[in-house]
């Protein structure tokens, strides 16, 4: 089996289930529990929180544990409205996690502007300047995206909100652990973060708040994370999360420039020999995994289930689970059309993939996409109008 759909969710790294065990076992105590044992199991949720502080430059008091991605943006944006301003900004090129957060508040009476972006998925600073209005309470814009694998200037957006006094929020969960991630430097005042894009468990992530950002809670319960996200820790979580980014940080400087290589090799490939084929995304400034390529002619859909009986793990980025192809709103936001939507597919590298495994792929690529063109009416009049040039 080739794992290229790293984006999607990752594999464990190794020692990070042996990391894990003892806290599903021996040391199951509550960690807000009074007796030594317990404490021993606080003391090692805060070692984990001192290792997701360190990794993106924050404080561990600034750190709070959350179920992942999806709670931490729900909680970032929700817990910044307090009611009187009703206006937020995002990107029209958002994860669900935050795009359909903004599509309720909606219903829920808050406006919400959504920033355009450009044919390589970037969103203009003037634009945001532009936006931003008296009553506007948040400004929420994912750092690398996860299906074109865009890295947005968040330093630039962020010079702008302070210069109005708005909270600025950026979802990081394709960024940290990926390639480096500083608070400091991105000058945000909360950060998404979700432990099981970079080979931790699934089901835990974190929430950087800068000190002295007004949130409110999103669980109300127990006093649990300094009375800001009640319930019970995910303890064998955060601690698989901490052993996971510790390892990811220390293996980047080798990773990022490897997992680049790879990227590009795959990349051009493609281009090369399979013609009718285009780069979605950023040429500079894209996540080292992401390779995300549109192949005219065919439904990425029907590509994605040829790799799938030869065992190749990829993606079309669009949420079609319903059956239903709806073409993916992030590529619809880069300007591609239906059919260059429809066509796409993105294949995202991780620590485990080789050189191997991509002329494997290559080996099946070729034939699949030659085999479903030839099945394609498109195809055919393409090859009608234009005298049988091609492929
Ligand atoms: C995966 C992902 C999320 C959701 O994180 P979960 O931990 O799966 O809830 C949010 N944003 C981005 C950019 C993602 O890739």
């Amino acid at each position: 089996m080739i794992y290229l759909d790293n984006a999607a969710t990752t594999p464990l790294r190794p020692g990070v289930l042996e990391a894990m065990l003892p806290f599903l076992s021996e040391n199951f105590f509550n960690p807000s529990s009074v007796y030594a044992p317990a404490r021993k199991v606080r003391a090692a949720v805060d070692d984990a929180r001192g290792i997701v502080a360190s990794a993106i430059g924050a404080k561990p008091d600034e750190i709070f544990f959350t179920s992942g991605g999806t709670e931490s943006n729900n909680w970032a944006i929700k817990g910044a409205l307090n009611g009187e301003k009703k206006h937020i900004v995002t990107t029209a090129i958002e994860h669900h996690a935050v795009l359909f957060v903004c599509k309720h508040l909606e219903k829920c009476g808050f406006e919400v502007t959504y920033l355009p972006v450009d044919g390589e998925g970037f969103a203009n600073p003037a634009d945001l300047e532009a936006a931003i209005r008296p009553d506007t309470a948040l400004v929420s814009i994912i750092l690398a995206n996860n299906e074109v694998g865009t890295i947005q200037p968040i330093q630039q957006f962020a010079e702008i909100t302070a210069r109005h006094g708005v909270t600025l929020h950026t979802d990081a969960v394709q960024a940290v652990g990926h390639f480096a991630t500083d608070v400091n430097e991105l000058e945000v005042q909360m950060l998404s973060i979700s432990a099981h894009k970079f080979g931790g468990p699934k089901g835990v992530g974190a929430l950087f708040v800068k000190k002295g950002t007004p949130l409110f809670s999103l669980l109300q319960g127990g006093a649990q994370e300094r009375n800001r996200r009640a319930g019970t820790e995910n303890v064998a979580g955060i601690i698989g999360m901490g052993a996971a980014l510790s390892a990811a940080i220390e293996e980047m400087p080798a990773e990022f420039p490897r997992v680049t290589a790879l990227r590009d090799r795959l990349t051009r490939e493609i281009l090369d020999k399979i013609p009718h084929t285009r780069l979605n995304g950023a040429r500079e400034n894209r996540l080292p995994g992401n390779v995300n390529i549109s192949f005219r002619f065919i439904e990425g859909e029907s590509l994605l289930l040829h790799l799938d009986m030869q065992n190749i793990c990829a993606s079309t980025g669009s949420a079609c689970s319903s059956g239903a192809l709806e073409p993916s709103h992030v590529l619809m936001a880069l300007g591609l059309d239906h059919e260059q939507a429809n066509g796409a597919l993105r294949f995202s590298l991780g620590a485990q993939n080789t050189d191997e495994e991509i002329d494997e792929l290559m080996k099946i690529l070729s034939p699949a996409v030659k085999k479903l063109r030839a099945l394609s009416p498109l195809y055919d009049d393409y090859l009608k109008t234009s005298g049988g040039a091609g492929f």
